[in-house]
C-alpha cells in the first residue's frame, strides 16, 4: 500500500486534508495523526476490522487495548456506561488534555478495540489537528501510539514514517508534539481511582481535584516484580537496539562513572552513546552525546526522550549510558519510560 504523507498547518488545518483523512477512517482505513502527547495511529473505534488493522500495522499483541479518542465530552456516554461522578470532575479539570480514563464499556464497542476487555479507555486530546480530524472521522477514533510495537512512541511524523510507511493509508504531519510522552491513564472502575500509567497529569494534580487516588505500584518496577493493571505496561517498550544502563546519583558521581564506563567500552571497540542533562553534557566524551534538557526541566526531557532513543538506533550505537532523573511530579512519567527502555537496568552510585 502507498502511504500518503500530508503536511498540515497546525494552527489552521486545511479543511480538505481533514475531510480526506476523516473519510479514510470512515472507509475502514488507518491514519496517523498528531496529538499533544505523541502521534496516534487512528482507525474507526466502532469497526472491529479497523482495530484488527491497527494491531497488524504495528505488530501489536492483540490483548493490548487501544484508546478511544473523542472530540466532545458528551460522546463519552456513547462508548462508556455506569460513568461515575469522578469522570465528569476529571473531564472538567483536564479535558481536552493528556488524560485517559478507563470506564466500563458499552456493548457496541467491539472487543477488538478494547483488547478483549469489558472496559474502555477514553481520551479527549488537546490538539488543533486531532480534534477536527476526530470529528471528520465520525467522532470515535481508536488510537494507540503510531510506532511499530516495541519501538519508542513517535514525536514527529518522520518517526511514524520510519515505522509504518507502506502499512497505513495516510500520515498527517502536524509538526513536533508538545509533551512527548503518552497520556496519564486513570482507572475509574475500582473502589478508588487508580493511576495505571504516569503522564503529564501527575498524581498531585489528580489529588487536587479528586481528593483520593492511588498509583499502581508496579509502574516503576520490572515485570518480574508485579503484574501491571494496564495491559500495555507489561510489554518491553522503547528499548534501543544497543544496551542501555542508567546511572543514578549526584551529577558529579554520574559523570565520573560514565567517563570510566565509556573509556572501557571504547577500548573494547564499542560505539558509545550518552543520554544526559545539559548540566553534564559538555563534559561527556562519547561517540554520540544527546543532551535532553536541564535536570530541573522535566518537560524538556520528556519532549526529547523518544527522539533521542531513536537516534541511538539510527547511529548504530551499541553501548549507551543514561543519566537517571528525578521521579517527582512529571518526572515519574519520564522515569517510567526511561526505566522500561533500559530494561530496568539501573546502577546506584
Ligand atoms: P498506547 O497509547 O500505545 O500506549 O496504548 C494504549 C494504552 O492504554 C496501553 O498501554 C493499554 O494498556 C492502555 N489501555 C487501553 N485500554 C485500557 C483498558 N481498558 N484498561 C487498562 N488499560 C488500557
Ligand atoms: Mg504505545
Amino acid at each position: 500500500m502507498e502511504t500518503k504523507f500530508c503536511t498540515i498547518e497546525q494552527k489552521a488545518p486545511e479543511a480538505e486534508v481533514i475531510a480526506q483523512a476523516g473519510q479514510i477512517i470512515k472507509d475502514g482505513g488507518l491514519v496517523a495523526f498528531p496529538t499533544e502527547t505523541v502521534y496516534g495511529l487512528g482507525g474507526d473505534a466502532f469497526n472491529k476490522e479497523s482495530s484488527k488493522k491497527i494491531y497488524a500495522a504495528k505488530g501489536r499483541p492483540s490483548d493490548n487495548p487501544l484508546i478511544v479518542h473523542i472530540a466532545k465530552v458528551e460522546d463519552l456516554e456513547k462508548v462508556a456506561k455506569n460513568i461515575p461522578e469522578e469522570a465528569y470532575i476529571l473531564a472538567g479539570a483536564f479535558w481536552p488534555g493528556p488524560l485517559t480514563m478507563v470506564l466500563p464499556k458499552r456493548e457496541d464497542v467491539p472487543k477488538e478495540t478494547t483488547g478483549g476487555l469489558d472496559t474502555v479507555a477514553v481520551r479527549l486530546p488537546d490538539h488543533p489537528v486531532a480534534l477536527p480530524f476526530i470529528e471528520a472521522a465520525g467522532g470515535f477514533v481508536a488510537a494507540p501510539s503510531a510506532n511499530a510495537s516495541g519501538r519508542p512512541s513517535p514525536t514527529t511524523a518522520l518517526h511514524v514514517n520510519e515505522d509504518l510507511e507502506g502499512r497505513i493509508e495516510m500520515i498527517l504531519d502536524g509538526g513536533e508534539v508538545g509533551i512527548g510522552v503518552e497520556s496519564t491513564i486513570v482507572d475509574l472502575t475500582g473502589d478508588k481511582p487508580m493511576i495505571l500509567r504516569p503522564g503529564f497529569v501527575t498524581e498531585e494534580m489528580l489529588l487536587r481535584v479528586l481528593g483520593d487516588v492511588e498509583t499502581d505500584q508496579t509502574i516503576m518496577l520490572g515485570s518480574v516484580a508485579g503484574r501491571p493493571k494496564a495491559p500495555g505496561m507489561k510489554y518491553r517498550h522503547y528499548a534501543p537496539k544497543g544496551s542501555l544502563v542508567l546511572l543514578e546519583g549526584s551529577p558529579e558521581k554520574v559523570l565520573q562513572a560514565m567517563q570510566e564506563k565509556l573509556a572501557a567500552a571504547s577500548a573494547s571497540g564499542k560505539k558509545t552513546g550518552v543520554l544526559c542533562s545539559t548540566e553534564i553534557a559538555p563534559f561527556v566524551k562519547a561517540d554520540v552525546v544527546i543532551d535532553v534538557g536541564s535536570r530541573q526541566d522535566e518537560a524538556s526531557i520528556a519532549r526529547h526522550l523518544y527522539g533521542a532513543l531513536r537516534q541511538f538506533d539510527t547511529e548504530n550505537v551499541t553501548e549507551i549510558f543514561g543519566e537517571s532523573f528525578s521521579r517527582e511530579g512529571f518526572g515519574a512519567a519520564v522515569m517510567n519510560r526511561l526505566l522500561k527502555a533500559a530494561g530496568y537496568s539501573v546502577e546506584s552510585l
